[in-house]
C-alpha cells in the first residue's frame, strides 16, 4: 500500500489550479474524474505517508486483511459498484461462500437454530423493505483485496507528481469578498453538486483574508499551495476535531451545524491469529448474544468487552472480532495482551470449550485514535438527517452571484 510518491523540490509557494485535501477513496476520485475530463493541474495533499484512508490493508501470516472497507455495499447509484465494474472487479454471478452463523450465550448454550432461523427471517423482512443499499453486497474477488483492486484504477491515472503524501493540511484560506447569505435559488448554477439551499439563511462571519490568491492551503511542513478551487475530503471525524483551526474564514453555521449534528461512530476490527484451527471448519462466525445488566454500569473499563458482537471466520486460523461505540474507543487504549486474555476468555464461555486455544497474535484498528480519522464513519444521528450530509457537501463560492465561472470555490466531498 505504501506508495513510493516524491516530495515537491523544496520551495515552500507552489501554485495550482486545483487542491484536494486527502487522498482516500474521495479525494482520488476527484482526480480521477478531473484526470479523465483532462484537467491535470491540480494536486492531492495526503497528511499520511500512504493513500487509501479508510482503505487500507495489512499483511498477518499469509493473507491481506482489510483494517478499513470491505465491502461494496449496494448497485444502483454506488460510483464504487460502477467503478469496480468497469474493471472488471466484482463477479456477480459469483455464489456467495454458505455463510453458517452460530448464536451462543453467555452461559455457552447455543440458540437452536430454528430459532435463529425465525428471526432471521424476520430482519431479512424488514431489511427487505429497506433501501435497495441494505441489499446487495459484493465482496471483491477474495485474492486480490479492496485495497488493491478498487484504489489500483484511480491511482493509475493519477500523475505522479500530482499528489504528495506526508503533507498534512493545518491551514485553508478561502477568499470570501462578500457576507455569504444561502439565499442563491435564482442564480444560475447548474453545475453545482447541491442545488437545495438549506431553508434558513445564515451568514458567515467571513472577511476578505486573501487579496492576491483565491485560496491558500498551509501545510504542517509550512509549505504553501495556492489555487482556484480547494476540494476537501477531510473525514467528518477530523472536521469535528478540527473545523474551527482549519478554515478562515470559518465555515458558515450551517455548514458547522451539520457537523455537528451527524454522528461520527467507531468500528474497530480485532484480528486475531491462530496456530491452529479450533472452529467447526462449517462455522463461519459466531455471534455474541450478552445478558442484558441487571444493573447499569457505567464504568466502561468493566464492560468495554460486552460490544464485542462477533466472531467472523476469514481463514481457519484468522477471526475477526467486532467492536463498536465508545467501547471501541477505550478498547483502543488497552494492550494487545488485554485484549487477547479478554477475547479468549469470551470464546472460551460463549463456546463452552476451555480448550480453545489462545491467538498467537493480535492486531486491532485504532480508527478513532487516529488523527487522520477520529472514527470510522458517519452516521445521521437523531436529530440528524440526509440533508446534514447535502449541507457539507454543498459548495462554497467566492461570490454567490458570480456566473458560472467562478474561483476560490470549496467543495466539500461527502465523506460516508
Ligand atoms: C472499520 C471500517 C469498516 C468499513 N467498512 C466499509 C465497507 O464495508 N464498505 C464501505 O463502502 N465502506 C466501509 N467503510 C467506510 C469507508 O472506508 C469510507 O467511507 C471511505 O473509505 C471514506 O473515504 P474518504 O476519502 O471520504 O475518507 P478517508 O478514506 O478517511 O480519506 C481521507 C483522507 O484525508 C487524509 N487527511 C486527514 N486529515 C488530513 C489533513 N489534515 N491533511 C491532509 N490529509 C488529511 C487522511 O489521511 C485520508 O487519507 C468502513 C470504514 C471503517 C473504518
Amino acid at each position: 500500500m505504501e506508495q513510493n510518491e516524491t516530495a515537491e523540490p523544496n520551495n515552500n509557494v507552489h501554485k495550482t489550479k486545483i487542491i484536494i485535501i486527502g487522498g482516500g477513496m474521495a479525494g482520488l476520485s476527484a482526480a480521477y474524474h478531473l484526470t479523465k475530463n483532462g484537467v491535470t493541474d491540480y494536486k492531492i495533499l495526503e497528511a499520511r505517508g500512504r493513500i487509501g484512508g479508510r482503505i487500507v490493508q495489512i499483511p498477518i501470516g499469509n493473507e491481506k486483511v482489510e483494517l478499513g472497507a470491505n465491502w461494496i455495499h449496494g448497485v444502483l447509484g454506488n460510483p464504487v459498484y460502477e467503478l469496480a465494474m468497469q474493471h472488471g472487479l466484482v463477479d456477480i454471478m459469483a455464489c456467495p461462500k454458505p455463510h453458517k452463523i452460530v448464536a451462543a450465550t453467555e452461559q455457552g448454550k447455543q440458540v437452536p437454530f430454528a430459532t435463529l432461523h425465525e428471526i432471521y427471517e424476520a430482519y431479512l423482512c424488514f431489511l427487505k423493505r429497506c433501501e435497495e443499499y441494505f441489499i446487495s453486497q459484493y465482496l471483491p474477488l477474495r485474492e486480490s483485496t479492496v485495497s488493491e483492486t478498487i484504489l489500483k484504477p484511480l491511482r493509475k491515472v493519477i500523475p505522479k507528481d500530482n499528489l504528495l503524501v506526508n503533507h498534512p493540511v493545518k491551514q485553508i484560506k478561502w477568499n470570501c469578498n462578500k457576507k455569504s447569505t444561502k439565499d442563491d435559488s435564482d442564480s444560475d448554477d447548474s453545475d453545482r453538486t447541491v442545488i437545495e439551499s438549506p431553508s434558513t439563511s445564515r451568514e458567515s462571519s467571513c472577511e476578505k483574508v486573501l487579496s492576491r490568491h483565491n485560496v491558500e492551503v498551509i501545510c504542517d511542513n509550512d509549505k504553501k499551495f495556492i489555487g482556484d478551487h480547494v476540494i476537501c475530503t477531510l473525514p467528518l471525524g477530523v472536521l469535528k476535531h478540527k473545523v474551527n483551526n482549519i478554515f478562515q474564514p470559518p465555515l458558515p453555521d450551517y455548514k458547522l451545524e451539520a457537523i455537528d449534528r451527524l454522528l461520527f461512530g467507531t468500528v474497530d476490527k480485532i484480528l486475531l491469529e491462530y496456530e491452529r484451527p479450533f472452529l467447526h471448519p462449517n462455522i463461519t462466525e459466531v455471534l455474541l448474544l450478552w445478558e442484558p445488566e441487571m444493573e447499569k454500569n457505567d464504568d466502561i473499563s468493566k464492560n468495554w468487552y460486552k460490544k464485542i458482537y462477533s466472531f467472523a471466520k476469514i481463514t481457519e486460523t484468522l477471526i475477526l472480532g467486532w467492536i463498536s461505540g465508545k467501547e471501541a474507543e477505550y478498547m483502543e487504549t488497552l494492550s494487545n495482551d488485554i485484549i487477547i486474555e479478554t477475547c479468549t476468555t469470551i470464546l472460551r464461555k460463549f463456546l463452552n470449550d476451555p480448550f480453545i486455544p489462545k491467538p498467537k497474535s493480535c492486531a486491532c484498528t485504532s480508527w478513532y485514535s487516529q488523527q487522520y480519522t477520529r472514527g470510522s464513519y458517519t452516521a445521521i444521528a437523531v436529530g440528524s438527517s440526509q440533508l446534514d450530509i447535502e449541507y457539507l457537501a454543498q459548495p462554497l463560492y467566492l461570490d454567490e452571484n458570480e456566473s458560472k465561472v467562478r474561483t476560490g470555490d470549496i467543495y466539500l466531498l461527502k465523506s460516508i
